[in-house]
C-alpha cells in the first residue's frame, strides 16, 4: 500500500510543539519545511532587493523536475531562506530550499516582503541570502563563480562539487536517494553552465577573490561523486587530494578544509591530514545492514558496509574523532519499498546507529532526504513530521548523554544562529526544552 503525505496543518505543527518539548519550534518548523518544499508564488520572485539564487550545488533537492517549474522557480528560487516571527513568533532560523509547487508551504509578498503561509496562516516574514560581492566577477575562462564556488550557508560554506558526476551508476550502482548524474543531465538540458569536472585554475582563481574581498565565508567542502576506476588519470585519492593541496598551499589556512567523500582506509585519510584538511565527511547513509546493501548497492559491492564502518571508525585515529562527522540521509529509512514501516522500527534503528558512533567521540550529523523525482526511490510521501521530531530527540539525547563537543566547521550552533539548512541537528544544540 502506497504511503500517503502526511499534510501538513497549524494543528500538526502544535501537536508537535507539546508532543516534543526537548527541540525548539524553530526546528519542528524547519524540518517540515523541508520535508515538504517550498511553493513560490510569481511575485514572491521578483523582489526589488537583489538576493542568491539556487546554485544547485550538488543535487537538485527539488521535488519536481527543472521542466515542471513554471513560474520561474528554476532561475529564480532563493539558495535559503530565513523565516522569523508569524504564528510561532519565531527566532531566525536558516532554511534551504526546495522546490515545491504542491507544498502547502506558500510564499507570497505582504507589504513588500515575502512571507510564507501554511494554509492561509502567516508563518513569517522571509529575508533571501544576498549575493556575495565577489560574485560579480568572471573567471579567466568565462565561468561565473556560482558555478565553480557556490557559497551556501548564508555564505558561511563554499562549497566545491568539482566532480559533479558518479561513477555509480544506473539502478544497480547509484544510491537509491541521489540524483547527481540526473541532476547533471537535466541542468545541461536546460542549457546551463554546468561544468562535469571543475579546472584547479577556475577553484583558484575564484577563491583568491573570496580571499581578497569576503568575511563570511570559513569553511570549504571539497565533494564530488565516487570514482572507481579512475578520472583524469588520477584514483578517487589522487583526484580529490590535489585540490585539497593546491587549495592549502595557495590559500594556507583561510578557511576550514573538509572533505565529503567515501570511507578510505587510514593511509589515505592521512594524506588529506597532511596537506592540510581538517574534518573528514565519510557518509555512512543509512545505518541498517540490509538497508545500506539495499540503498546503496554500488558502495555496498565495492567497499561493504562493514569496510565502510571499521574505515570511519579508524579515521578518528587520523582526524581526532570530533573532526569526523559522517552523513546520514534521515528518512530515506522508511522509503518505499524498501524501508521499514513504523517510525518507531525506524528511529530504533538510527539511534543504535548514533550511539554506536557518538559512544566513540564521532559526531554522525543528517541531512533531510528529499525525494527528487530522478533517483530511484522516486517521488514519494516521504516521512511523517513525527520522525523528523523523533530524529531531533533522539539525535540531541544521544550528543547530551555522551557530552559530545559541537561540531566544528558548521558555525553557531541553536535557536537564531544556525546555518546548517538542511536539517535542523545544528538547530537543537543547546536547547533547555519547554514547559
Ligand atoms: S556515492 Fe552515492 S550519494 Fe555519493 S554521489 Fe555517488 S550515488 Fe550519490
Amino acid at each position: 500500500m502506497q504511503k500517503i503525505r502526511q499534510q501538513s496543518t497549524i494543528s500538526l505543527l502544535e501537536n508537535m510543539e507539546r508532543e516534543f518539548k526537548m527541540i525548539p519550534m524553530e526546528a519542528i518548523v524547519k524540518q517540515d519545511i523541508l520535508r515538504q518544499g517550498v511553493n513560490f508564488t510569481p511575485d514572491s520572485l521578483k523582489s526589488d532587493k537583489a538576493y542568491k539564487t539556487k546554485d544547485y550545488f550538488i543535487f537538485s533537492f527539488d521535488h519536481v523536475p527543472l521542466a515542471d517549474m513554471k513560474k520561474g522557480e528554476d532561475t529564480k528560487a532563493p539558495e535559503e531562506i530565513r523565516i522569523s516571527g508569524g504564528h510561532f513568533n519565531l527566532a531566525s532560523t536558516t532554511i534551504s530550499t526546495r522546490n515545491n509547487p504542491n507544498s502547502p508551504y506558500m510564499v507570497n509578498m505582504v507589504e513588500g516582503k515575502p512571507t510564507v503561509f501554511l494554509n492561509e496562516v502567516n508563518l513569517g516574514e522571509l529575508e533571501y541570502p544576498p549575493i556575495p560581492p565577489w560574485y560579480r566577477h568572471k573567471t579567466i575562462n568565462g565561468k561565473i563563480p556560482g558555478e565553480i564556488a557556490p557559497v551556501i550557508e548564508w555564505g558561511y560554506l563554499i562549497y566545491l562539487t568539482v566532480f559533479r558526476n558518479c561513477q555509480y551508476f544506473g539502478q544497480e550502482e547509484e544510491c537509491a536517494y541521489c540524483d547527481i548524474n540526473h541532476n547533471y543531465r537535466q541542468q545541461k538540458n536546460a542549457g546551463r553552465p554546468y561544468t562535469g569536472v571543475k579546472e584547479m585554475d577556475d577553484i583558484l582563481e575564484v577563491l583568491s577573490w573570496i580571499d581578497k574581498e569576503d568575511s563570511v565565508a570559513k569553511v570549504y567542502t571539497i565533494t564530488g561523486g565516487s570514482i572507481l576506476t579512475n578520472l583524469k588519470k588520477k584514483t578517487e585519492v589522487e583526484f580529490y587530494l590535489d585540490y585539497a593541496r593546491n587549495i592549502e598551499e595557495r590559500f594556507p589556512g583561510r578557511w576550514m578544509g573538509k572533505i565529503v567523500c567515501q570511507a578510505f582506509e587510514k593511509e589515505d585519510c592521512q594524506k588529506f591530514k597532511d596537506v592540510g584538511i581538517k574534518i573528514y565527511h565519510p557518509n555512512y547513509e543509512v545505518w541498517d545492514k540490509n538497508l545500506f546493501e539495499k540503498i546503496c548497492p554500488g558502495k555496498s559491492k565495492w567497499i561493504g558496509r562493514e569496510n565502510w564502518i571499521r574505515r570511519i571508525v579508524d579515521s578518528a585515529e587520523v582526524f581526532g574523532p570530533s573532526c569526523v562527522i559522517p552523513n546520514f540521509v534521515g528518512g530515506v529509512e522508511l522509503a518505499e519499498p524498501f524501508g521499514f514501516l513504523s517510525v518507531d522500527e525506524a528511529i530504533h534503528s538510527t539511534k543504535e546507529g548514533l550511539d554506536f558512533f557518538m559512544s566513540k567521540g564521532i559526531v554522525p550529523r543528517f541531512t533531510a532526504w528529499c525525494p527528487e523525482p530522478y533517483t530511484t526511490l522516486g517521488t514519494q510521501a516521504g516521512p511523517p513530521l513525527e520522525y523528523f521530531c523523533k530524529l531531533l530527540t533522539a539525535w540531541k539525547e544521544t550528543f547530551e548523554k555522551y557530552n559530545l563537543p559541537v561540531p566544528p566547521g558548521y558555525g553557531e550552533p541553536g535557536v537564531g544562529k544556525a546555518v546548517f539548512s538542511v536539517s535542523a541537528f545544528m538547530d537543537v544544540i543547546g536547547y533547555s526544552g519547554r514547559s
